[in-house]
């Protein structure tokens, strides 16, 4: 088995409700299985001005699943969350799933980056990642706490 931290995201039709009912589909695949997950945070978006707040997450998983068959899974639920794909990046959503650590694994393939490469830099991720694992150790050797330290001017309401 593999500790699997992923990223929740939405800011389309009912982000909160979209959050939820993912954790719940994650919750029931026979390959995955959830342990916990953080709270629900609001922030502004990234990327493009003039979109709804988003509303954000972390779940801490097990996986029978390589990063690979996890990010196809991913992105399934994504679709039947009727997330569409316009091929311009940060647009909104109705759900984003991201994977931000699978164990310490390094990984540079086309469509697979480990960890995420803005694990580092988005306190929508850190925080609530602290809010479960208060002492982890990022994949850089970093301590979480330290982040959150450095990114503390940037807003994110828990809810
Ligand atoms: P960002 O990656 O900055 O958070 P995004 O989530 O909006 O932006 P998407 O359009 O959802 O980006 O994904 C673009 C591509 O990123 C996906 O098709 C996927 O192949 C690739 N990708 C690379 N690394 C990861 C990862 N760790 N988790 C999820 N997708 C990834
Ligand atoms: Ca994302
Ligand atoms: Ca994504």
């Amino acid at each position: 088995m593999t500790t699997v931290y992923i990223g929740l995201g939405s800011n389309l039709n009912n982000p909160s409700y979209q959050i939820k009912k993912a954790l719940r589909t994650l919750a029931i695949i026979p390959t995955i299985c959830l342990h916990n997950h953080s709270s629900l945070y609001r922030s502004k978006a990234i990327g493009p001005k003039n979109q709804p707040d988003y509303i954000n997450a972390i779940a801490i998983l097990s996986v029978k699943l390589s990063p690979f068959q996890l990010l196809k899974k991913l992105q399934t639920i994504e679709t039947e969350h009727g997330r569409t794909r316009t091929g311009k990046r940060w647009q909104a959503r109705t759900l984003d799933l991201d994977i931000l650590m699978y164990d310490n694994k390094q990984l540079q393939s086309p469509n697979l980056i480990l960890p995420h490469p803005e694990l580092y830099n988005r306190m929508f991720v850190l925080q609530p990642l602290y809010e479960c694992v208060p002492d982890l150790i990022l994949p850089n050797g970093q301590p979480l706490q330290d982040l959150i330290q450095y990114h503390s001017d940037e807003k994110i309401w828990k809810i």
